[in-house]
C-alpha cells in the first residue's frame, strides 16, 4: 500500500512527518508489518520508528491490530497505512490553503492599498485620515499590489493543480 514513488504518500509524509519519518515509512511494504520489521528494514531505531507510527495513528493514516501468542502470551502489532485517509487529509488541506489564498486574492483585488512606516491599510482608511498615520506619524502612500496578486495567482494554480494530482492517484 505505501509505494515510495506514489505522489500522495511522499507530499504527505515530507509535509506532516518529515524526511525521517519519510525515511521509515518508505519501507514499509504491502500490507500488515510489525514495527520491529520497520526498523530492520529502515535501519531506524524501534524508538524512532514508534514515535512516527503513533503519529500516523493519531492522523488515522496507520492503523494496527493486536495478535496473541497462545503459548507465549506475547502480543504483536500489526501495522498498516491507510491510504484513502492520506488522500482524504491532504485534500482537506489543499483546501483549506486555497480558502485562505483565494479570499486573499479577492482583498487585493478589490482593494487599493496605502502604506505608511508601520502599516498598510486601504485607500479609504488613508483617505479618512488626510494621508497621515495617527501612529507613526508618516504618511500614507500608494503601493501596488501587482506582484502580490500575481504571486497569490501562482501559489493557487499551483495547489489547484497539486490536488488535481492527488485525485488521479
Ligand atoms: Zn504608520
Amino acid at each position: 500500500m505505501l509505494e515510495p514513488d506514489n505522489f500522495v504518500v511522499r507530499e504527505y509524509f515530507k509535509k506532516r512527518i518529515g524526511d525521517e519519518g519519510l525515511k521509515i515509512m518508505m519501507h514499509v511494504p504491502e500490507g500488515e508489518i510489525t514495527d520491529e520489521e520497520i526498523a530492520r528494514l529502515s535501519d531506524t531505531k524501534l524508538t524512532a520508528v514508534r514515535k512516527i507510527l503513533y503519529r500516523l495513528y493519531e492522523n488515522r493514516i496507520a492503523e494496527y491490530r493486536t495478535e496473541r501468542d497462545d503459548n507465549s502470551g506475547w502480543i504483536t502489532y500489526l501495522w498498516r497505512f491507510n491510504y484513502d485517509n492520506a488522500k482524504k487529509i491532504l485534500e482537506e488541506d489543499a483546501d483549506g490553503t486555497l480558502t485562505k489564498l483565494k479570499s486573499q486574492l479577492d482583498e487585493e483585488q478589490s482593494g487599493v492599498f496605502y502604506q505608511c512606516d508601520c502599516q498598510r491599510v486601504l485607500f479609504e482608511e488613508a483617505a479618512a485620515n488626510n494621508f497621515s498615520c495617527a501612529e507613526c506619524g508618516t504618511n500614507f502612500e500608494f503601493v501596488a499590489n501587482d506582484d502580490l496578486i500575481s504571486e497569490l495567482e501562482g501559489k493557487i494554480a499551483k495547489i489547484e493543480k497539486w490536488k488535481k494530482k492527488i485525485k488521479k492517484e
